[in-house]
């Protein structure tokens, strides 16, 4: 059994007691993990502050040059971290359209270098024989980074790649489901990086809170759910800290009469289902109209029976595990309270008997606004597929929810559909596509999807407070 220690300060570090990590698929233990509290957040608080004079005022050359240095360290241990997403995520190595654990560690790659070169360059405001006006962007402090289990890794790398890049040191908690990939890549990068500048404390039992609270962390960058984003948030007032928060999303995806609907029903299905419907921007409630409702039921309906549910260990698995119990319980607490509630279940609607959290992949028809599994957000292997004929009310209806993180308009009329997305409450809007993210282009939540953006310059600059200098010239 693998045994994963903390890293603070640039050492191993043990707690005295662990705890164990699940692999999904078979429902047994495959690893321990150290069960660290708010001592050990201390210690590595402690440790971030100590780097980060020396790490802020390195040249920022030199910082480009080791963040790219981190890249290539992944790349270099790319499938041992594979094998870890999957086993501690369930998702499969290659996976549905390629969306897997194969992607989650070429994403980090990329989302790596590409933000290694980004620039955060002064901006002159005024230079005129009065005075001159520069605004600069300065490093925060000490991030404290909270990631969730549905793509641990990934996150990790969204987190803490821009705070090191402008020039913070980080802690970071990982889910205490999936903590092996993120320990890993921590341990890779301490061989890189000067000590403390990132460090990694595990555990449960009031990590998280002590991260929020500390005096001496600066900015929190959290990943997960809204109510626990709030928490942070009450928690967080204590010393004013900034703020980034990823929360949940319940996404709208409007599909108008003018498709195909043999030609969607993939791409939807696609951007439904890809890691079991276990993605903050995954599409969960889908509006079709009237004319082509069955026509792309069907379709869907068909897909999901077809598609390949397993080990994410084993070569042509589409879909893996639900990550954990609990959440494959609220899945089918959601299907059955939509059957109740008159909805018709077309592929899937339960659990598979024998190891392992596996749900058939379910699509369910006659859903209707106001059935849990529509207003909720399911997280899981489940899509609901709601009637409209009116394109005013269905806009109305696919904003009447309390999140706003992203959102789709399909048709072949590109110009039309763009108009709608506009019209989305959502931070992203998508024509023709559903929950594609890239390294450069902003993403983030409205509403109570969250505070603030990552990724590209705007994610980079949510790393640092701007500092205006003003030399007189007079
Ligand atoms: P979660 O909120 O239960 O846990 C996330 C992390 O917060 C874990 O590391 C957990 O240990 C920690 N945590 C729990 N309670 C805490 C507290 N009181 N203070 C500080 N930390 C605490 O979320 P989850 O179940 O791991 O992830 C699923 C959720 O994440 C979904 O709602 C999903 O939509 C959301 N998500 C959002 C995005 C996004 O970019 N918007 C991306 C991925 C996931």
């Amino acid at each position: 059994m693998q045994v994963f220690d903390m890293i603070i300060n640039g050492k191993p570090v043990r707690a005295g007691s662990t705890f164990d990590v699940v692999n999904p698929a078979t429902g047994e233990v495959f690893a321990r993990v150290q069960a660290g509290d708010a001592s050990h957040v201390d210690q590595a608080v402690a440790a971030a502050r100590a780097a980060f004079p020396g790490w802020s005022r390195t040249p920022d050359a030199e910082r480009k040059r080791l963040m790219h240095a981190l890249g290539a360290a992944l790349e270099a241990h790319m499938p041992e971290l594979m094998e870890l997403v999957t086993k501690e995520a369930g998702k499969p190595l290659g996976g549905l359209n390629g969306v897997g654990s194969g992607m989650e560690v070429g994403g980090a790659i990329a989302w790596t270098h590409v933000t290694a070169d980004l620039e955060l360059p002064v901006e002159v405001i005024q230079d005129n024989d009065d005075a001159r006006i520069e605004v600069h962007r300065k490093p925060l402090g000490v991030v404290g980074s909270i990631t969730p289990w549905n793509w641990p890794l990934m996150i990790a790398i969204w987190h803490v790649i821009p705070a090191l890049r402008a020039g913070n040191t980080v802690v970071i908690k990982p889910s205490g489901m999936t903590p092996t990939a993120t320990i890993r890549f921590v341990e890779l990068a301490n061989a890189i990086l000067p000590p403390g500048v990132l460090n990694i404390v595990t555990g449960e039992s009031g990590v998280g809170s002590a991260i929020a609270k500390h005096p001496d962390i600066n900015k929190i960058v959290f990943t997960g759910s809204t109510p626990t984003g709030k928490n942070i948030m009450q928690n967080a007032a204590g010393n004013l800290k900034r703020l980034t928060l990823e929360l949940g999303g319940n996404d709208a995806g409007i599909v108008l009469p003018d498709v195909d609907p043999k030609a969607i029903a993939p791409k939807l299905f696609g951007v439904g289902f890809h890691n079991n419907g276990q993605t903050c921007a995954c599409l969960k409630r889908l509006y079709v109209h009237d004319s082509i409702y069955e026509e792309v039921c069907a379709e869907l309906a068909r897909i999901a029976k077809e598609t390949v549910v397993g080990d994410g260990l084993v070569e042509g698995t589409q879909l893996g595990p639900v990550q954990n119990k609990a959440q494959m319980d609220f899945v089918q607490e959601l299907v059955e309270d939509a059957c109740a509630h008159g909805a018709r279940i077309l592929s899937g609607g339960k659990a598979r008997s024998g190891g392992g959290f596996f749900f058939e992949p379910t699509v369910i028809a006659d859903a209707k606004d106001g059935m849990r599994v529509v207003d909720e957000e399911q997280f899981g292997p489940v899509l609901p597929v709601i009637r409209y004929s009116d394109i005013e009310e269905v806009i109305a209806r696919a904003n009447d929810n309390e999140n706003g993180l992203g959102g789709s308009i399909w048709s072949k009329d590109r110009a039309k559909a763009a108009e709608l997305a506009l019209r989305l409450e959502c931070g992203t809007a998508w024509v023709n596509e559903h929950g594609a993210v890239q390294p450069d282009a902003p993403f983030g939540g409205v509403k109570q999807s969250g505070l603030g953006v990552e990724f590209g310059r705007y994610g980079l600059e949510e790393y640092t407070s701007i500092q205006t200098l003003k030399i007189m010239k007079a």
